[in-house]
C-alpha cells in the first residue's frame, strides 16, 4: 500500500506562480502615445524629451482618464505640499493604470495628490529637510562618510524622475514652493576631485555608493572617466552605482555609448578585483517590464557583480504581504533583479501618509519570511537619524504609545570621533502620530504646541 502523502502546499496566504503577466503594457492605449512607434518608445532621448513635467503635460498623456477632480487634487498638492517637482519618464507613466489613477500605486508615490496626505498630520512634528543629516557628515561637498568602511557619493543632484517621497528631497530636483533646495557650490570637476582626493587618503574606506541624485543623469563620458579614477585606489574593492533609472528610464542604459562605457568600466573592475554592483530601486510590480529586465541582462552579461533592489515601504504603494512578495518575484524570476532592501520611508516634511510604524514594519518582516530563497528575502529596514541603517528587529526599545523607537550602534560617524557617547547613546526613531494610541496622539499635540509657541 502506497504510504500517505501529508505534504500539501495548496493552502498559503500567498499564492505562487504569480496570475501577474511580464509584459511591457501597451502604450499606443494612452491617448498622448497613440501613435508611438517602438523606436520612439526604445529610445532614451525621446523618453527625456517626452518626459512629463507638469499637470498639462500629463492631460496631454492621460486625456480623459485624468478628470478634472484628480487634475485639481494634483495642482492643489504641487502647489501646498510637494516638496519635489514632476518630472516622470513616459516609460513610468506607462506601468500606472490610466483608468483608476486615484487608487494607482505608482501614480500615489509619482504624482502625490492633496487627499492622498495626512489630514491631521501631514509632518511629524520632528520631521526635518535631510531627515538623515546626510550633508553633516559630508567628507568633501557631496561626500557623506557615515559608516567606518563605505562612503555614498553624491554625484549629482538630479533624476531622470522625481519621486514624491524622495529623501534627499533637501538637495534632488527643483525648486518648489514648498522648498527652495540647497545646491551644490562647487563644479562637478571640482567636487570629484576632492572625493577622489579624499578616498587617496583614507584607506579605511574600501565602499563607495555612486548615487545623486541618479547616476543616469550623469552624462557618461564623466561617470567612466570618475569610476576608472576611483578603481585607481588600491582600497576601494566594492562600489555601487545607484540608479531608479534602470527602471524608470530602461531605455538609457540600452544606448550603445552607455552600454560601450559600462562594458569598460565592468572589465576594469574585474581586472582590478573589485566587486561592482547597479542598486535600483522598485517600488511595485507593475513596474518591473521586459525593457527593465533587458537592461539588467545586458549589466550582468557584461560582468557586473549583481543588480539589487533597494525599494520603499509606502502606505498604499506596497505595504502589504501580496504587494512585497509579487514586487519581489517579478524582480527575482522575470528582471533578475535581487530584492534586497525595503526601506522605512524617512522623516521629511509631507511624508507621514506614506510612513509606516516600526511594528508596522515588523509585520511586513514577518509576513514575507519563508516564501523567497533566503538570499532573495530583502531586510526591512530603518535608516536611523545619526545611526545608519538597522533591520527592523534590530532595536534597543521600543515605547509603543508614544511611538519612539531606541537604536544603538557599534561604530562613529564621520562627525563622531571625539564624542565619547556615540557607542552607548540610544537614537531615537519615531512612528507616525496617527498610528498611535489616543494617549501618544495627546502627547504630540502637546510637543507640537509647545514647538510652536
Ligand atoms: S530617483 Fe532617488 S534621488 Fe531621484 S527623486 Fe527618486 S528617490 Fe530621490
Amino acid at each position: 500500500m502506497a504510504k500517505k502523502v501529508k505534504a500539501d502546499a495548496s493552502r498559503q496566504p500567498f499564492q505562487y506562480p504569480l496570475k501577474r503577466e511580464f509584459r511591457e503594457p501597451d502604450w499606443t492605449r494612452l491617448p498622448g502615445y497613440k501613435g508611438v512607434t517602438k523606436e520612439q518608445w526604445e529610445s532614451a532621448l525621446w523618453q527625456r524629451q517626452h518626459s512629463a513635467k507638469n499637470l498639462k503635460d500629463l492631460k496631454d498623456v492621460f486625456g480623459p482618464f485624468l478628470t478634472d477632480d484628480i487634475a485639481e487634487d494634483i495642482l492643489r498638492d504641487q502647489n501646498e505640499k510637494a516638496t519635489m517637482s514632476l518630472l516622470i519618464p513616459p516609460q513610468m507613466l506607462n506601468t500606472m493604470n490610466e483608468k483608476d489613477l486615484r487608487a494607482d500605486p505608482v501614480r500615489r508615490y509619482m504624482i502625490p495628490m492633496f487627499s492622498d496626505r495626512h489630514k491631521e498630520w501631514p509632518n511629524h512634528p520632528k520631521a526635518s529637510r535631510d531627515s538623515l543629516h546626510e550633508s553633516e557628515m559630508w567628507a568633501s561637498e557631496g561626500l557623506t562618510h557615515r559608516y567606518p568602511t563605505k562612503v555614498l557619493a553624491e554625484m549629482i543632484a538630479t533624476c531622470p524622475q522625481y519621486c514624491g517621497h524622495c529623501t534627499r528631497m533637501d538637495l534632488v530636483g527643483n525648486s518648489v514652493p514648498q522648498v527652495t533646495k540647497h545646491k551644490f557650490e562647487s563644479q562637478p570637476k571640482d567636487r570629484y576631485a576632492a572625493m577622489l582626493d579624499y578616498l587617496r587618503k583614507t584607506p579605511s574606506v574600501r565602499d563607495v555608493v555612486v548615487s545623486g541624485g541618479d547616476i543616469a543623469n550623469v552624462p557618461i563620458a564623466q561617470l567612466e572617466a570618475f569610476l576608472m579614477e576611483l578603481m585607481d585606489i588600491p582600497n576601494i574593492k566594492d562600489i555601487r552605482l545607484a540608479t531608479k533609472g534602470l527602471q524608470g528610464l530602461p531605455q538609457h542604459f540600452l544606448q550603445d555609448d552607455v552600454l560601450k562605457a559600462l562594458e569598460r568600466i565592468s572589465k576594469r573592475a574585474w581586472d582590478r578585483g573589485i566587486d561592482i554592483a547597479v542598486h535600483t530601486h522598485v517600488n511595485h510590480a507593475q513596474q518591473v517590464t521586459p525593457l527593465v529586465g533587458k537592461a539588467v541582462r545586458k549589466l550582468l552579461e557584461m560582468g557586473f557583480r549583481d543588480v539589487r533592489n533597494q525599494g520603499v515601504l509606502l502606505r498604499g504603494v506596497n505595504t502589504t504581504r501580496q504587494d512585497l512578495l509579487e514586487l519581489c518575484f517579478m524582480l527575482l524570476d522575470h528582471a533578475k533583479i535581487m530584492p534586497y532592501y525595503f526601506y522605512m520611508a524617512d522623516m521629511i516634511p509631507n511624508s507621514e501618509h506614506w510612513r509606516l510604524s516600526i511594528a508596522e514594519g515588523q509585520k511586513l518582516q514577518h509576513d514575507i519570511m519563508g516564501y523567497l530563497p533566503g538570499f532573495a528575502t530583502p531586510r526591512v529596514t530603518v535608516d536611523v537619524p545619526y545611526v545608519g541603517k538597522r533591520w527592523i528587529h534590530q532595536l534597543a526599545d521600543y515605547d509603543r504609545v508614544k511611538g519612539i523607537s531606541y537604536w544603538t550602534k557599534g561604530y562613529r560617524t564621520g562627525i563622531e570621533a571625539d564624542d565619547e557617547d556615540a557607542l552607548t547613546r540610544r537614537y531615537e526613531y519615531l512612528d507616525p502620530v496617527y498610528t498611535l494610541p489616543p494617549e501618544g496622539q495627546a502627547y504630540w499635540k502637546k510637543e507640537s504646541e509647545a514647538v510652536a509657541r
